[in-house]
């Protein structure tokens, strides 16, 4: 039986899918690039389906999207022959927009429509652009491998409510149909829609089709009218990956990073390389222009696209990159794994250690390329991710020397709170004799700008690491030096210059000391179970006194974050 019901929408996705219908207005033409990208999902899908399952595609093997449309009704048709969905996947993917994301995305909204348009990719509402050109849509669609009876027709045509019956449906896959509003009926129209398909879906990696056009016929035949139609392929229809760069424009690149990362920005920067030999395979790995909302979530999704011998296996496969690189999209097919590789797996083979390494070292040399190439779109790339960098150093100490070179501070030097120096500019300012790259720790810019530690280094024209993020004091601890220079927490330990210090600072030091002594003795007497130790100092030029911590005590911003875990 048909079995139809109706279900409402949640209030925040009503929101959403209103949203969406008004603020993606300049840019329609995008709708089709997603129902296209859900097309190709769903063909992938079925392949990997059908690796334990090979009676899945048997009587329909070739996969392919079809895009047709009918002027006179209206309608744009986007259909696939790929997994399909049996009814509770269709109201469990179609019925709730967003699904977990909503609500993030509903936090995440600036108001400005243009910004607001590019989230609405990242939270997985690509299916819900239909709505921007069309005013109902129509989804007929039967899960792979079950019988023509158990076919579901969904049917929205408001922001209120949804409809799903059980229909007889005579093949697998899905089909979507959109009824146009009338301000979008000029893409009923076949010059515009392969156009666009080329201009978004050219690297999808089986054909999309559309109706051949008739070609100006010679004979007139009398059967002309009863030939079945044919189809032919708008697009390259080849795994994007599997071309030889030499073949590929940066644009082709930008779309199929769209594709793979549901971004709607252009990444940053990409690098596509072909591995033989020992291993043996294709990466193609993006740098993105945009945070994810979730950088900092422990379970947020994170990983490459894994494909084995061009067959897709798994999405956000994250064996093969360390956390602190999480941030980075792309695909990987690999000719050594077994198709029926799963994570469990992917832990234990060898492979994936030995790729995990080769690609590691390809982003880092990416992000070093992007750094002598462009330092603006370098800076832009560290302003979003260079927190977790900092992270590097004690996840891989193995690269802890290529990091080192990636990572960008603010100093005393520039005083802006833009971390724009790299550690080879400070080193490249040290003063002579200069041993320690100096640093100090503290909550924000300001605090750290105007600590009381930096007077004496300020009098000296000695520069110091402004540090202020929440990784920093943990980060140092584990970078500890580079180039052979230790780093150097200016609120710790003796307040001498050590070895900055001269002579004439020497005999001052040894003057202010002996002078103190009485002083020295009486505050430590009034401060007594407070603190360790109270000395005379050089070091301070307007400040009459601060507090330090001992060499091997804890930093303070360290101590603080303890404090705030309760410990
Ligand atoms: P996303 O593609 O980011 O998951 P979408 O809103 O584009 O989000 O699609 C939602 C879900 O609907 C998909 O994840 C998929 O499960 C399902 N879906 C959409 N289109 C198809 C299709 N053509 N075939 C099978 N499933 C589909
Ligand atoms: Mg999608």
């Amino acid at each position: 039986e048909a079995h139809k019901e109706s279900h409402g929408f949640q209030t925040e996705a009503k929101q959403l899918l209103h949203l969406m219908i008004h603020s993606l207005y300049s840019n329609k033409e995008i709708f089709l690039r997603e129902l296209v990208s859900n097309a190709s999902d769903a063909a992938d899908k079925l392949r990997f389906e059908a690796l334990s399952k090979p009676e899945l595609l048997a009587e329909d093997p070739d996969l392919r999207i079809r895009i047709e449309f009918d002027k006179d009704a209206g309608t744009l048709t986007i259909s696939d022959n790929g997994i399909g969905m049996s009814r509770d996947e269709v109201i469990e993917n179609l019925g709730t927009i967003a699904r977990s994301g909503t609500a993030s995305f509903m936090q995440n909204l600036t108001g400005d429509q243009k910004k607001d348009a590019h989230l609405i990719g990242q939270f997985g509402v690509g299916f819900y652009s239909a709505f921007i050109v069309a005013d109902k849509v129509d989804v007929f669609t039967r899960r792979a491998g079950v019988d023509a009876s158990q076919g579901v027709h969904w049917e929205c045509s408001g922001e209120a409510e949804y409809e799903v019956e059980n229909v007889e449906w005579p093949q697998r896959g899905t089909r979507v149909v959109l009824h146009l509003k009338d301000d979008a009926a000029e893409f009923a129209d076949d010059w515009r829609l392969r156009s666009i398909i080329k201009k978004y879906s050219d690297h999808i990696a089986i054909p999309v089709e559309m109706l051949k056009q008739e070609a100006p016929s010679a004979e007139e035949g009398e059967d002309k009218e009863e030939k079945a139609p044919e189809f032919e392929a708008v697009n390259a229809a080849q795994a994007l990956w599997t071309r030889p760069r030499s073949e590929l424009k940066s644009e082709e690149y930008k779309e199929f990073y769209k594709h793979i990362s549901h971004d709607f920005d252009d990444p940053l920067t990409w690098s596509h390389n072909r591995v033989e030999g020992k291993l043996d395979y294709t990466s193609l790995l993006y740098i993105p222009a945009r945070a994810p909302y979730d950088l900092y979530q422990r379970d947020a999704a994170r990983g490459l696209k894994l494909y084995v011998q061009r067959t897709f296996i798994m999405d956000d496969a994250e064996q093969f990159l360390p956390l602190y690189l999480r941030f980075v999209k792309g695909v990987l097919d690999s000719n050594d794994l077994p198709l029926n590789v799963s994570r469990e797996i992917l832990q234990k083979d060898q492979n994936t250690d030995a790729i995990k390494s080769a690609l590691t070292k390809r982003v880092l040399d990416m992000l070093d390329k992007l750094a002598k190439k462009d330092v603006d779109q370098y800076q832009k790339f560290w302003d979003l991710f260079g927190s977790v960098m900092k992270e590097g150093p004690a996840e891989d100490f193995s690269n802890k020397e290529k990091i080192a070179k990636l990572l960008r501070f603010s100093t005393t030097h520039t005083d802006s709170d833009k971390q724009d120096q790299s550690l080879e500019d400070y080193v490249g300012r040290m003063k002579d004799g200069q041993k320690h790259i100096y640093y100090v720790c503290a909550d924000n810019f300001a605090t750290a700008k105007s600590s009381p530690y930096l007077e004496v280094f300020r009098k000296k024209g000695i520069e110091v690491l402004l540090l202020t993020d929440q990784v920093d004091e943990w980060f140092v601890g584990h970078m500890q030096e580079f180039d052979g220079k230790q780093f150097q927490d200016v609120a710790k330990g003796a307040l001498d210059l050590g070895e900055a210090e001269d002579e004439d600072d020497k005999a001052e030091r040894e003057k202010v000391e002996k002078e103190s002594g009485a002083l020295v003795e009486r505050v430590k007497e009034v401060l007594e179970a407070r603190v360790e130790d109270v000395r005379a100092t050089t070091r301070l030029v307007d400040s009459p006194a601060c507090l330090v911590a001992s060499d091997n005590d804890m930093g303070l911003q360290m101590r603080r974050i303890l404090e705030q875990a309760g410990q």
